[in-house]
């Protein structure tokens, strides 16, 4: 079991399986070249894989496939078929903008996928163009159909901006209820790689939002996940994620993996070890000691509630959100 220093245990892997992006939103890497990567750095899904069931035998029991757009990724329901495989009760699931899922979504069911996120902010076309920079509207609305129609279970997250996207609250959250999916609004993180004057919305000036419409009832943290629930009259519930608020990290159990093998032990901050030259080698025994350091160093807190005018320089696209 793996348990770090402030007696949390970490049973949980995000994986980024691409730094890439077909998106350029303004919240997370408005302005990258499409590819920066040299390829030959990024891991194979075996090097990767070797590395995951490590990890699975030393206690972690959900894994989540993100990036950058994992869907940009040759042959991911090969992976994924590759993991379920090696531990069928896994909890696995992946972040997607969606925009390539309309053909994709019953292969990566098939593979053993059963849940995924969405990133949905706008319901209009030029809002949501504006925000990824790219006309992507009807291919994400189009990939949410299909992935609900061949039973794949879809959460949304919409990152709420001032004057951005802010007039869509309502209407998003209506969406989701409409079609059984749950939402989560996610506070804007200030990072060092975003449009520099995003503006985003704060827990308490979301919920002043909802309220004009809508009665609610506040359920708290959730175990271990860093959603705040809240309750509609109707029994509909959506999450807001406040890394901003003081016990955002208080149940971490989380550590990440970028698409090159770096095992990074908090979102917020810069602090990573590689894993990459133990697992070329085969030497597992040197994947486990950095694997035992990085959750050994994973930090109490992040420093996003911190007031002194830092933003966190880690890139949202290489640790996967
Ligand atoms: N490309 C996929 C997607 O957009 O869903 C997966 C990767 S993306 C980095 C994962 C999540 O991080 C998305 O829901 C996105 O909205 C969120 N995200 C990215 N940058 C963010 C920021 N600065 N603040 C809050 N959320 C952010
Ligand atoms: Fe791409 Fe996701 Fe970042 Fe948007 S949030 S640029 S879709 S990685």
């Amino acid at each position: 079991m793996l348990i770090d220093s402030f007696e949390r245990r970490v049973n949980y892997l995000r994986v980024s399986v691409t730094e890439r992006c077909n998106f350029r939103c303004q919240y997370c890497m408005p302005e990258k070249p499409f590819s920066w990567v040299p390829q030959e750095d990024v891991l194979t899904f075996e090097e990767m894989f070797t590395f995951i069931k490590l990890s699975i035998d030393h206690g972690v029991d959900k894994i989540r496939l993100t990036g950058g757009e994992p869907l940009l990724r040759a042959d991911l329901d090969k992976f994924i078929k590759m993991i379920c495989d090696y531990a069928p009760n896994i909890d696995l699931a992946m972040t997607t903008n969606a925009y390539l899922l309309k053909g994709h979504a019953q292969k990566l069911k098939d593979a053993g996928l059963k849940r995924i996120n969405v990133s949905i902010d706008s319901l209009i076309p030029e809002v949501a163009h504006k925000i990824a920079s790219k006309n992507v509207l009807k291919n994400v609305l189009e990939g949410v159909n299909e992935a609900l129609s061949v039973g794949l279970k879809v959460k949304v997250n919409m990152v709420p901006m001032k004057g951005i996207n802010d007039n869509e609250i309502i209407p998003i959250l209506e969406y989701c209820r409409d079609r059984k999916m749950s939402i989560r609004f996610i506070e804007y993180m200030e990072n060092a790689h975003a449009v520099i004057d995003i503006k985003g919305m704060k827990s308490s000036e979301l919920l002043e939002v909802i309220k004009s419409k809508y009665s609610f009832k506040d359920l708290g943290l959730e175990d271990s996940s860093p959603s705040h629930y809240y309750e509609l009259d109707d029994g509909y519930k959506f999450g807001i994620i406040e890394p901003y608020e003081d016990d955002f990290c208080k149940s971490c159990n989380r550590i990440r993996m970028t698409a090159e093998g770096d095992l990074i032990p908090c979102l917020y901050f810069d602090e990573a070890m590689s894993i990459k030259d133990s697992i070329k080698r085969d030497d597992i025994n040197g994947a486990l000691s950095v694997l035992k350091e990085v959750v050994k160093q994973k930090p109490e807190k992040n420093r996003w509630s911190e007031d002194d005018g830092e933003s966190s320089k880690r890139a949202f696209y290489e640790t996967g959100g």
